[in-house]
């Protein structure tokens, strides 16, 4: 089945996001306490595909080791990737594009890996702030590596923003796999 990766820095909204995505909230458990998801977790999803949850990235008192362990997990779950699809990479819609996630993105640019972008916690600023942060963030994308913005989406889990959107496009991605599959 296909697989759609999530993944960010800790405490970007990752747990609160796939909660709202999958409505199973026994199962993907939120956190005030940043770093929680260390492992990774595979959500069937409608029986049709897997939404795949990667440990967060980049936490500050996570030690050395471990931070090295959690890349691991995620590198080695990309390069064996065989029913990845898309990644989906968190950012918050407050911040400022961050080193890591720019790092992060290039690099699953140089591995072939497709990926969205999905700005969260999106009912904490203003319809202005928003745009403006978007376009802010797309062209420093565009300023580096990419030569073509990613796809994005604007969601907010407290909200529900931007849920529908985000299924509506692993729905429509998955229908032509099918397709292509039977074909
Ligand atoms: P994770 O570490 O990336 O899994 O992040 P969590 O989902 O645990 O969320 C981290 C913190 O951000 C928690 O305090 C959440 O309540 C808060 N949060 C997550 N999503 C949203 C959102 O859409 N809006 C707001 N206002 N807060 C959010």
């Amino acid at each position: 089945l296909p697989e759609y990766a999530f993944i960010g820095r800790s405490n970007v909204g990752k747990s609160s996001l796939i909660n709202s995505l999958t409505e199973r909230k026994s199962l993907a458990k939120t956190s005030g306490r940043p770093g929680k998801t260390q492992l990774i977790n595979h959500f069937k999803i409608n029986g049709n595909w897997f939404l795949v949850d990667l440990p967060g990235y980049g936490y500050a008192r996570v030690s050395k080791k471990s931070k090295k362990t959690f890349q691991k997990y995620i590198t080695d779950y990309f390069i064996k990737r065989e029913q990845l699809v898309c990644a989906f990479v968190l950012v918050d819609i407050r911040h400022e594009p961050q080193k890591i996630d720019m790092e992060f993105m290039e690099w699953l640019g140089e591995n072939n890996i497709p990926f969205c972008i999905i700005f969260t916690k999106a009912d904490k600023l203003k319809a202005k702030a928003i745009e403006e942060n978007v376009n802010n963030y797309i062209s420093e994308l565009l300023n580096g590596v990419w030569e073509e913005a990613p796809s994005y989406f604007i969601t907010s889990s407290s909200k529900g923003y931007g849920r529908d959107d985000v299924l509506n496009f692993i729905d429509n991605i998955n229908a032509d796999f099918f397709k292509a599959t039977k074909a």
